[in-house]
């Protein structure tokens, strides 16, 4: 995702930004769709570049439990400066840049939020009731009648003995 430092000069207000999805470069994540919505603020101050911004993006997420596919919103803040000097404050995520670029890459940036996103566990909902060990219905919208896993319970064990 580039933006032309022609473009950053100019000082801006939420102004939006459409991109391509391939330019996050998450190759191994599917978004909804192809074009992306970026609204960024920014205002300069000695080449330096306040950035600040937000995304809100849909993606497929698999289920961990049920390996269903269901949407995942991506909600992001971004807050980033863009700076050619050499010790740039050091609070804030900060881009270097040279006065020789035309413009500068904010693709990591993204990745990185996006990530922070991601939940480590993934599921289609909070109580997702995943498959049937048994026989690998999906049990949120099906029942089967394998139950409560009793097999190895000493009563089935009785049940199956012949006398
Ligand atoms: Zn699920
Ligand atoms: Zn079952």
């Amino acid at each position: 995702m580039k933006i032309l430092f022609s473009e950053l000069r100019k000082n801006f207000k939420n102004k939006t930004f459409t991109f391509n999805a391939d330019d996050i470069d998450l190759p191994e994540v599917k978004f909804k769709n192809n074009l992306q919505k970026l609204i960024l603020s920014v205002s300069s101050e000695n080449e330096e570049y306040y950035v600040i911004g937000k995304i809100n993006s849909i993606y497929i997420e698999t289920c961990d439990r049920c390996l269903y596919d269901f949407e995942k919103a991506w909600n992001s803040s971004l807050d980033f400066i863009i700076s050619s000097k050499k010790n740039a404050s050091n609070n804030y995520d900060v881009i270097s840049f040279n006065q020789t670029q035309e413009f500068i890459n904010i693709s990591d940036i993204l990745r990185d939020h996006f990530f922070i996103n991601r939940p480590y566990k993934k599921l289609c909902k909070i109580n997702c009731k995943g498959l049937c060990v048994e026989c690998g219905i999906n049990l949120n919208n099906n029942t089967c009648e394998c139950g409560p896993s009793n097999m190895d319970t000493p009563w089935e064990k009785l049940r199956k003995i012949k006398f």
